[in-house]
């Protein structure tokens, strides 16, 4: 079995629930969605996606940021950086926002997410209703040049192997829902871009406040 095939334990039966996904978004006056931001190490994924949490969270929203080293520091913390151990890495990571949308909440993903076909299968996992590409576009000059973390340099002087960008590729997505350039525009404008995208996508179900 691939790692991206269904994974289904045997003696298992589904179990539905009487408390329906439409009745807790009804409660929560928004849909569950989930944000999937990709680009280069140091584009602004992080960055980007709680600044536009935390303009979620003042509208009464319920939301939650799926950040690359948090999860790899339980979910994810068996697995390395190599593409088989990414493309696990976003299996899981898939499997999680699945159940975060399925409970309403506007689930975000800070992750380079550097493969085309790993990007589609989370498209594919978690449902296209559900999963909106956001790709976080900076050159690599750019990124290299913030090196927020100080990983660019080292994986320049071969201390870090298997770097996005430098010595493993990046595939800029080929059909994002929303491309933000985050590497000449201000936070604010694209954060304003992608709450602007979340209103016309019908992500809200009424206006809470
Ligand atoms: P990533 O999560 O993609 O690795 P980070 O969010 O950790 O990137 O770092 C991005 C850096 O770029 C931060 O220092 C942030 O302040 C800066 N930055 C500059 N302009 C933007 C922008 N428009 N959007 C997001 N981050 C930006």
């Amino acid at each position: 079995m691939t790692n991206t095939a269904k994974k289904i334990s045997p003696d298992v039966v589904y179990h539905q629930a009487t408390v329906t996904r439409p009745r807790r978004e009804q409660i929560l006056g928004h849909n569950g969605a989930v944000l999937w931001f990709t680009g280069l190490s140091g584009a602004g994924k992080s960055t980007l996606a709680h600044a536009v949490e935390e303009e979620l969270h003042n509208r009464n929203c319920l939301t939650y940021v799926f950040d690359g080293d948090n999860v790899r520091h339980g979910l994810c913390g068996d697995l390395g950086f190599s593409l088989e151990d990414r493309k696990e890495n976003l299996r899981r990571i898939s499997e999680m926002c699945k159940l975060t949308a399925d409970a309403g909440i506007i689930a975000f993903t800070a992750f380079i997410s550097p493969v085309q076909e790993d990007r589609q299968n989370a498209k594919a996992l978690i449902g296209e209703d559900d999963f909106i590409e956001i790709y976080c576009k900076a050159s690599l000059e750019v990124c290299e040049g913030r090196d927020v973390k100080g990983l660019y340099k080292k994986a320049r002087e071969g201390i870090i192997s298997d770097f996005t960008g430098i010595s493993s590729p990046y595939e800029e997505p080929e059909n994002a829902d929303l491309i933000v350039d985050t590497g000449t525009n201000t936070l604010e404008e694209c954060t304003n871009q992608v709450l602007g995208y979340l209103f016309r996508r019908g992500i809200f179900i009424s206006a809470r406040k």
